[in-house]
Formats: structure tokens, sequence, C-alpha cells
């Protein structure tokens, strides 16, 4: 996924962007929708500052009841560029975790915001997801959904508490 971005002629108001990413561009399995990305750049001495937010839809499983969940999700980012004179990288970055150099500078005057906004796709994703915060799960015996009703096994474990 790449998405550049000519810095080369930035006016110093900034510029705002928009781009659709094609759901087959951003690749990731639980991103269901097309991304819309919208952004704004500015120059700040050697960095760009840039900031603003993506919208897609995640398709996720019930980490619980195993149930496929539909979420809206918008993302907001915010990231500081420094400027790399002779960073003529494609494809390949030098990538420290908490720092701003997953993204680099393509030759003297373009910005590459793909990997980045891959990253923050992926890390917006819950390791667990849950349909809802009160998800009764599946019963471990006959593995009924429970949020759709009790099975018997759970009206036992009730009672024999009482
Ligand atoms: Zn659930
Ligand atoms: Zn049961």
């Amino acid at each position: 996924m790449d998405l550049k971005i000519n810095v080369g002629n930035l006016p110093k108001e900034g510029s705002s962007h928009e781009f659709y990413l094609k759901e087959e561009d951003v690749a990731v399995k639980e991103v269901v929708s097309d991304t819309f990305v919208n952004f704004e750049i500015c120059k700040n001495g050697n960095s760009y500052d840039v900031k603003g937010f993506m919208d897609y839809k995640l398709s996720l499983i019930c980490s619980r009841c195993l149930k496929e969940i539909t979420r809206h999700k918008r993302k907001e980012f915010s990231l500081e560029v420094r400027e790399k004179v002779d960073c003529a990288v494609t494809g390949k970055s030098n990538r420290k975790t908490g720092e701003a150099e997953n993204v680099y500078i393509v030759g003297n005057s373009c910005l590459d915001l793909g990997p980045f906004l891959r990253d923050e796709i992926i890390l917006s994703i819950a390791l667990k997801p849950l349909c809802s915060e009160e998800c009764k799960g599946l019963c471990s015996v006959c593995g009924a959904n429970l949020n759709e009703s009790a099975c018997e096994h759970v009206k036992l474990k009730e009672e024999s508490l009482t």
C-alpha cells in the first residue's frame, strides 16, 4: 500500500489531502471497505507535521461467542516526519517503535504515508474483540450462544449456586 505525497512545493499554510484507499490495496483481512483518509501536512523547520483521520469498516469475530461483528472505525492519527535528504528508500524503512521513522521521505520531496497508515489500521484492530461488553459467550458444554438463550447447563449451574 502506498500513498505518496509530493511535499516539494508545500504552501506555507500547509496543505490538506483526501484519499480513498481501495480495500485490496490496504490488504488487511479485517478491513472490509475502502478506507477514506483525510489529513493536513505542515512544514515545520526540517520536519513535517501530519494530522488527520481515517474511516473504514472492520469485520471481526467476537472472541467469546464467535459472532461476526461489523464496526465502523474512525482512527485519528498525527505524526512528525523528519526530513532525511539522502534517504532514497523504496519499500524499506528504518523502523524504530514509537518513532516517526517508519515514514520516510522518498527522494527529496515525496512522503509515503502508506506503511504508517497501514500500521495504524492494524493497531486499531482489537486482539480480543467483543460483540458487547456483556457478551455471555458460549456454553462450554453444548456450545449454545448464551446471549440468545440459556441452555440447561447454565440453568443447572445457577441452581447449584443458590
Ligand atoms: Zn459475543
Ligand atoms: Zn449448554
